[in-house]
């Protein structure tokens, strides 16, 4: 079942997530309607406040791979970098803030048992630190130096959309799936 994702000015958003006590059947449910919601929105990541339910828990899907994280903590944290990020409860815009490098994560599974992330990087870095923040209430925009830097994502798609165009008069070939990353 899709479920509808909240956008930031809720308060669930902002809220700090309780623990996930047992991994029972409707947990089971919630994350399968929270991957289902992901696919559909589509998003690198969803976590369980994002559609309303405060529970320490986020699913995310990174070069075609299903990783459910449930009572999640950062073990490790290694380097920092400049990333693009964008959040499903933030439509519409993009924003350039640091990160960790590569972070390593313990939580449980889907059937509650647990496991390690080791030395994650890239894109999975980048969303496994995105969801964690929205368990403790926390967006990617107050992790930006300044709300100026915040940009729009149509005009940056049209833009993108104007060049590749151009390209293509030019007689060049244009790759149709290099589109804006997706938000999480
Ligand atoms: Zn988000």
């Amino acid at each position: 079942m899709i479920r509808p994702i909240l956008v930031v000015g809720n308060p669930v958003l902002r809220g700090k997530a309780r623990r996930v006590s047992q991994v029972d059947r409707s947990i089971q449910k919630l994350i399968d309607d929270m991957i289902e919601t992901m696919k559909q929105a589509p998003g690198v990541g969803l976590a369980a406040p994002q559609v309303g339910v405060p529970l320490r828990l986020a699913v995310l899907d990174v070069d075609d791979q299903i990783t459910v994280i449930v009572n999640p903590e950062i073990i490790k944290k290694i380097g920092e970098v400049e990333l693009d990020e964008g959040c499903l409860s933030v439509p519409g815009f993009w924003g350039r803030l640091n990160r960790a490098e590569r972070v390593s994560v313990k939580a449980q599974d889907r059937n509650g048992k647990d496991f390690r992330i080791r030395d994650a990087e890239g894109l999975f870095a980048q969303a496994l630190q995105h969801e964690i923040d929205h368990l403790d209430g926390h967006l990617y925009i107050d992790r930006m130096e300044t709300l100026d830097k915040l940009q729009r994502s149509e005009p940056v798609r049209k833009r993108e959309a104007d060049a590749a165009a151009a390209r293509r008069a030019a007689g060049e070939t244009v790759d149709e799936e290099e589109e804006a990353e997706e938000p999480a």
